[in-house]
C-alpha cells in the first residue's frame, strides 16, 4: 500500500514548486507529495487517490486560484476525504478571507505567503496536523468494493454473482458515509448503483456480467479457436469433466453462465458427499474443484452462456450469446437445472429485493432477527432453514405436504425438529407477494381449508422444484418433454436409433443424439439429483469422450 498523500494545489507553478519541494524535504519518506497546479486537477487526482483506496493526510490548497478557489476546491475535497486536515495558503491581504473559511470548510489552519523558514512556519503546522490525522486515519484498503442499496435488485445480483464466483468483496451502502465518497470520486449518484470499485481503482457503473468478470480477474474468453473437450456448465458435473478431461492431456474449456460451482456452490452444508464426514459447505467444495481443475491445466470461462450447438462435420461448434463461438471434437452437456419462479402475483417484480431463488448464503447475516419464509419441502429448502435459523428471528418453512418426509431425507427432518426456531407449515402455499422498495408482504393460503392470511416478512426464499432450461438445445439433440437431455438408451427404446444418427453404432451410455456430445448430471433424463452422481457422470463422460476420439 503506498504512503498517504499530502496534496498541495497553486495556480502558480513557482509556488506550486516550493510547496511541494519543502515538503517533501521533511515528509517525502512517509508520505507521498501530490502537487496540483489548478482546482480541477487537484480533485481529478483526489477522485482517482478515493478509488484506488488510498488515503490523504492534508491538503494544503492556494486561496487565490482562477475557476475555483481554494475554500471553495477544499468544500469539494472534503466529499472525499473528510477526514484530512485542510490548510489554506494566503496572502496577508486575504487574511480575512482565510479566517472566515474557518468555519465553512471547517480550516484547521491558514499559512501566510511567504513560509520560510520551513522549520518555523510551515514544519511545526504539518506536524501536529498529521499527528491528528494519523490518530483518525481510516485503514487503507486494497479490496474490491461494492457499493449499493440493500434492496437494489441490480445491487444484489452483482454481490451475488462475486459471492458465488468466490471473488472477495467489501460492500458498502451507498448511504454510508464511504458509499457517498465513493460516489463522488466516481462521479455518479445513488440513483447508478451498483458502483464497484476494483482493486486497481476503476470504477464500473452497473456492469454486465461479462464486464464484471473481467474485471476481478475472472476469464472469460478463450485462449485458444479449437478444444479437444468443451464443457457446458460448472457445477460438479461440469467441473468432474474438466477434472478429468484435463488430467487425462484433453485441451479441455470449462463454460459458466453464472458461477463455478452450479446448484451445488449455493448449497450451506453438502452432509452426503463421499469423504467429508462432516459435511462440506458449496461453496468449499466449488473452490477446491475449480482449482483442481485449473491445477491439470483446464480452462475455466465464467460469465459466458452458450446459446447454441452446431454439428460442423467432425468438429461441434458452440455459440455465445454475443454471436462468437468455439469449436471442439467433443462437448459434455453440464448445465444443470435452474429453480422455477413462483407464479403467485407480486413476487417476480420483487425478485432479488426480498424474493429470492434458491439459497442466498450471503444474504443470511442480513436476516439477523428477523422472520423468514422459505418456501419447499426439498433437500435444499431444508438445509437452508438449517442456515437461515443461525440468523433469523424464526425460519418458517412452507409445504404444501402434510410433513417432510416425502421429500427430505431423514438426516435433514431430524436436524430441523431439534432447531427451535424453525417452524414447519405443511399444507401450506405462497399466493401473493408485496411490497414498495422490497418485499413487505407475503399472502399465504391453507390448501385444506382455502383459509387466506398475510404476513409480515422482508424475507422469502423460494425451493420449488427445478427445470433444464435447455430451448437452445432445441433441435440439436433429442430431449424429453420437460427437456431434460435424453441419452445413450434412452435414444434407443424400440431397437431405433435416433433420426439422424449417422454412426454404425448405438450411442455410447452418457452420449446424446448428436455423436461426440455427451450429458452429465441433472440436465440428463433419468438422472439421479446428487452431487457425487453428477460428478460421477462427469467423470464417464470424459471415458466416453476417449472412446469417441479414438474411434475418429
Ligand atoms: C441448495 C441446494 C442444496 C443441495 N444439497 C445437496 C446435498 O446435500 N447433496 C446432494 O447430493 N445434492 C444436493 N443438491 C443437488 C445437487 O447440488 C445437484 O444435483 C448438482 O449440483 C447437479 O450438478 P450439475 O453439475 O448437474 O448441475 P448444476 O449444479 O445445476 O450446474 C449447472 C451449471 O451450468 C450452468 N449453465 C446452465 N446453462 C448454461 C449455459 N447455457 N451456458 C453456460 N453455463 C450454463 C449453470 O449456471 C450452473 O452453474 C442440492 C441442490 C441445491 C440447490
Amino acid at each position: 500500500m503506498p504512503n498517504p498523500a499530502i496534496l498541495t494545489v497553486d495556480d502558480d507553478p513557482a509556488v506550486s514548486r516550493a510547496v511541494a519541494r519543502d515538503i517533501r524535504r521533511r515528509y517525502g519518506d512517509r508520505y507521498r507529495v501530490v502537487r496540483a497546479d489548478s482546482a480541477e486537477t487537484a480533485l481529478e487526482a483526489l477522485r482517482e487517490l478515493k478509488l484506488r483506496g488510498e488515503q490523504v493526510a492534508v491538503l494544503i490548497a492556494d486561496y487565490r486560484m482562477p475557476q475555483m478557489n481554494g475554500i471553495e476546491f477544499l468544500e469539494a475535497a472534503m466529499d472525499l476525504f473528510p477526514a484530512a486536515r485542510r490548510v489554506l495558503l494566503t496572502a496577508y491581504a486575504d487574511t480575512d478571507a482565510a479566517i472566515n473559511a474557518i468555519n465553512v470548510v471547517d480550516l484547521d489552519h491558514y499559512l501566510l505567503k511567504p513560509w520560510h523558514p520551513p522549520e518555523e512556519k510551515l514544519y511545526p503546522v504539518l506536524d501536529s496536523l498529521l499527528e491528528a490525522w494519523r490518530a483518525t486515519a481510516a485503514a487503507p484498503t486494497t479490496e474490491l468494493r461494492v457499493v449499493g442499496h440493500r434492496w437494489s435488485a441490480p445491487s444484489f445480483k452483482a454481490r451475488d454473482f462475486l459471492a458465488r464466483n468466490l471473488v472477495p468483496f467489501r460492500w458498502v451502502l451507498a448511504d454510508e458515509p464511504e458509499g457517498a465518497e465513493l460516489l463522488v470520486a466516481a462521479g455518479v449518484t445513488a440513483n447508478d448503483v451498483p458502483l464497484i470499485v476494483t482493486t486497481d481503482g476503476k470504477s464500473l457503473v452497473q456492469p454486465a456480467e461479462a464486464d464484471l468478470a473481467a474485471h476481478v480477474g475472472l476469464t472469460t474468453a478463450p485462449a485458444a479457436d479449437f478444444y479437444d473437450l468443451v464443457v457446458v456448465g460448472a457445477g460438479p458435473a461440469g467441473l468432474g469433466a474438466a477434472v478429468y478431461g484435463a488430467s487425462e492431456g484433453l485441451r479441455t474449456v470449462l463454460i459458466e453462465r453464472r458461477a463455478t460451482g452450479g446448484q451445488a456452490g449455493q448449497s450451506s452444508r453438502i452432509e452426503n458427499y463421499l469423504g467429508f464426514p462432516d459435511g462440506v459447505s458449496g461453496a468449499q467444495l466449488t473452490d477446491r474443484a475449480r482449482r483442481q481443475a485449473l491445477r491439470f491445466g483446464a480452462e475455466l470461462l465464467s460469465a459466458r452462456e452458450v446459446v447454441a450447438l452446431e454439428d460442423a462435420g467432425a468438429a461441434r461448434v458452440l455459440r455465445f450469446a454475443d454471436g462468437s463461438s468455439i469449436a471442439t471434437h467433443t462437448v459434455v452437456l453440464a448445465t444443470g437445472v435452474s429453480y422455477r419462479m413462483l407464479p403467485a402475483p407480486g413476487l417476480a417484480e420483487l425478485t432479488g429485493r426480498g424474493c429470492f431463488y434458491g439459497s442466498v448464503a450471503s444474504e443470511a447475516p442480513s436476516c439477523s432477527g428477523q422472520d423468514v419464509y422459505i418456501v419447499g419441502g426439498a433437500n435444499s429448502a431444508g438445509q437452508a432453514a438449517v442456515h437461515f435459523s443461525r440468523y433469523a428471528r424464526r425460519v418458517h418453512l412452507l409445504i404444501r405436504g402434510a410433513d417432510l418426509a416425502r421429500s427430505m431425507s431423514s438426516y435433514l427432518i431430524e436436524q430441523i425438529a431439534q432447531i427451535d426456531n424453525i417452524e414447519v407449515h405443511p399444507h401450506t402455499e405462497v399466493v401473493g407477494g408485496a411490497g414498495q422498495e422490497h418485499l413487505e408482504e407475503v399472502t399465504l393460503r391453507d390448501i385444506r381449508s382455502g383459509e387466506v392470511r398475510r404476513v409480515d416478512t422482508s424475507w422469502l426464499f423460494v425451493f420449488i422444484g427445478a427445470e433444464p432450461r435447455t430451448d437452445w438445445l432445441d433441435g440439436a439433440v433429442a430431449r424429453d418433454p420437460r427437456g431434460f437431455v435424453l441419452t445413450g438408451p434412452d435414444l434407443t427404446r424400440g431397437g431405433r436409433r435416433p433420426s439422424g444418427w449417422s454412426l454404425p453404432r448405438d450411442p455410447y451410455h452418457l452420449e446424446s443424439s448428436m455423436p461426440g456430445v455427451f450429458a452429465a448430471g441433472d440436465v440428463r433424463a433419468e438422472s439421479v439429483k446428487r452431487v457425487a452422481s453428477a460428478v460421477g457422470e462427469g467423470a464417464m463422460a470424459v471415458s466416453l469422450v476417449h472412446r469417441y476420439l479414438e474411434a475418429q
